[in-house]
């Protein structure tokens, strides 16, 4: 099964991968963890290049894309062909919300990518599950704040956008939610840590029984 966490940048959705791979493994389960953008080699250096040049929206999501296309055919699928329970911090979804909410590129033009990226001789890869780990820009803005001081993390060239970006970024993700409502699952991010766990576990045990 191939399930992937959404959200804006500081919705804790990095703490709730790793309790959920916990879940499915405690079930027997194998998991692949993995991220977007990167999770290839040749992924994770087209990563590097977008978070710190300059570049326009275009080249982004081209570049955004073909990192994806070579995660599904590289790393994805494989470990989907082995049985493997694939979790992935970020997708698709992300590049609608980033790409297309925070930057401005058409739907239409991301669908046409999204087509080129995940249609496969094997089939369409999509998450059969995506968790949206949703809370207002404001305080998303806060906690990666808190982040940054506390691990001393320096953020990223997208991460220091101004917070209409995250907004538009977040109402992005909400119309992808509305569309895809049998895939997207929202996880009201505001809350404790605890709150928020209650709520991925009991997806988890509705969409996965014993
Ligand atoms: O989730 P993570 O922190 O690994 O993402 C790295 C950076 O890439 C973040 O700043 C995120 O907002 C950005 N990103 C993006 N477009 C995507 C995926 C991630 O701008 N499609």
């Amino acid at each position: 099964r191939f399930i992937s966490f959404e959200g804006i940048d500081g919705a804790g959705k990095s703490t709730h991968i790793a309790a959920v791979a916990a879940w499915f493994e405690q079930r027997g389960d194998t998991v692949e963890l993995t991220r977007e953008p990167g999770g290839t080699p040749l992924a994770e250096t087209l990563r590097g290049l977008v978070l710190s040049q300059p570049m326009d929206a275009m080249t982004e999501v081209l570049l955004m894309f073909a990192g994806r296309r070579d995660h599904i055919v590289q790393r994805i699928q494989p470990a989907l062909a082995q049985g493997k329970t694939v979790l992935c911090d970020r997708f698709t979804d992300s590049s609608f919300a980033y790409q297309g909410g925070g930057r401005g590129i058409p739907e239409p033009q991301l669908n046409t990518l999204a087509d080129w990226a995940q249609r496969t001789p094997d089939g369409w890869v999509e998450p059969e599950l995506t968790l949206w780990f949703d809370l207002p820009a404001a305080q998303a803005a806060t906690r990666r704040a808190g982040r940054e001081q506390q691990a001393g993390e320096t953020a990223d060239r997208i991460e220091t956008q101004e917070l209409v970006f995250f907004e538009r970024a977040r109402e992005a993700f909400a119309r992808r939610a509305a569309a895809n409502p049998a895939r997207i699952e929202r996880i009201d991010a505001s809350l404790s840590v605890e709150a928020v766990w209650q709520q991925v576990l009991a997806v988890l045990v509705r969409r996965y029984p014993a």
